[in-house]
């Protein structure tokens, strides 16, 4: 097969960049022009845009997404012991700032189709001594919001989305009602991570809430427990989104649905290619969410996966594993309570999932050569 023209990418910013350059170039101008790097005019207006985006009243804008996280737990008074819940497969990041905070976290597995949390698994980690849920939103697609909030309700529990693969991905409920991911939970936190779908240029991070006294709260925590300048009130960090990342950001928001389309159209190429062979399973969509695909993820059956990643890295063509490894086995959270065996979905998923390149650029001629090589292995 000819190869493609362009190199493949797993995520490629380059193509992106250069279809918004002038915009995006002229934006970081002003910025330097006026000198205003931190707080700048471009911050505070990315705040209300995104904040109409996503209808949503408070949006307080940080330094990246992990202290998103780590600021939303330290808004919500947890005290070290507390039982924070979230998901074996997931990024990092959830479980870390859990444990930073001297919180406990107890995972639970997923679902082994649309890789959400699980529910049931949630209701039974539940104890006296759980505070908050922290569902993650992975690869794009809303975990099951409408039931996580009626277990928190239940329970009197705190919910944290974790939202940094899903900005602008939509939730519906059953009764039709539509809410954008990241403001249905008490708080909830996203990356703009280059990579991540609405991606700036650098680190940034977003904390969303509807809750008037916990923004307050937040904003203070994020400014060094300030409540007036040189005044402190409680101990807090220092996190802000740089006025360069904003005015970049601004920019991308105004394209992200159209991105979102274009990620889409990509996964229904893939689909489609993928259909029917009974070697791959295609990612299931969740009928109470729409997919922004931050990632498009098979799992494969039969298939030699790492011999899969070399036959395709000769073809030029990237692959990544996310994750392969669940985080109860990872060497930093060694802990007695858990064991090999304990989430067998999370487990057979670390070791059957592939991610195919996935952006906003994708045309069906590197589509094709992606799939076409990808299916002459697994056909072989
Ligand atoms: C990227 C990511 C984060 C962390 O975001 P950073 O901006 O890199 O700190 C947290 N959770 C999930 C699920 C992510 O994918």
């Amino acid at each position: 097969m000819e190869k493609v023209s362009k190199k493949i990418q797993m995520v490629d910013l380059k193509s992106q960049y250069e279809n918004i350059k002038t915009e995006v170039d002229a934006a970081i101008q002003n910025v330097i022009n006026n000198t205003a790097f931190i707080n700048g005019p471009d911050v505070k207006l990315f705040q209300t845009e995104l904040e109409q985006y996503l209808n949503v009243k408070h949006v307080i804008p940080v330094a990246n997404g992990t202290d998103a996280l780590q600021i939303a737990m330290m808004a919500l008074d947890l005290k070290p012991g507390d039982e924070v819940i979230t998901a074996d497969f997931t990024y990092v990041a959830t479980a870390e700032v859990i444990a930073l905070l001297g919180l406990k976290p107890v995972l639970v597995d997923v679902n082994p189709n649309t890789f959400d949390i699980d529910i049931a698994a949630i209701e039974k980690a539940i104890t006296p001594k759980t505070k908050a849920i922290v569902p993650v939103h992975l690869f794009g697609q809303c975990a099951n919001m409408e039931a996580i909030m009626a277990l928190a309700k239940k329970h009197n529990l705190f919910v944290i989305e974790d939202t940094a693969q899903a900005t602008g991905a939509e939730f519906t409920f059953s009764d039709g009602k539509k809410q954008k991911a990241g403001t249905i939970g008490t708080i909830g936190c996203t990356s703009f991570f280059p990579s991540k779908n609405l991606g700036c240029f650098g680190d940034g991070g977003a904390i969303f809430t509807n809750d008037e006294v916990l923004a307050k709260k937040i904003k203070m925590i994020a400014n060094h427990g300030q409540s007036v300048q040189y005044v402190h009130d409680s101990i807090g960090v220092n996190s802000r989104l740089d006025t360069i990342q904003a005015a970049i950001l601004r920019i991308k928001l105004g394209h992200l649905d159209d991105y979102a389309k274009a990620r889409n159209k990509a996964a229904d190429y893939y689909d489609k290619a993928f259909a029917g062979n009974e070697k791959i399973k295609t990612p299931a969509r969740a009928k109470f969410s729409n997919h922004v695909f931050h990632q498009y993820t098979l799992q494969l059956k039969g298939v030699d996966r790492t011999a899969l990643r070399e036959f395709l890295t000769g073809k030029d063509i990237p692959a990544m594993i996310y994750y392969p490894i669940p985080l109860h086995l990872q060497k930093a959270y060694v802990d007695p309570r858990y064991k090999q065996g304990d989430f067998p979905v999370t487990e057979a998923l670390c070791a059957s999932v592939i991610s195919l390149p996935m952006h906003t650029e994708l045309d069906e001629e590197t589509l094709k050569y992606i799939t076409d090589n990808f299916l002459e292995f697994v056909n072989k």
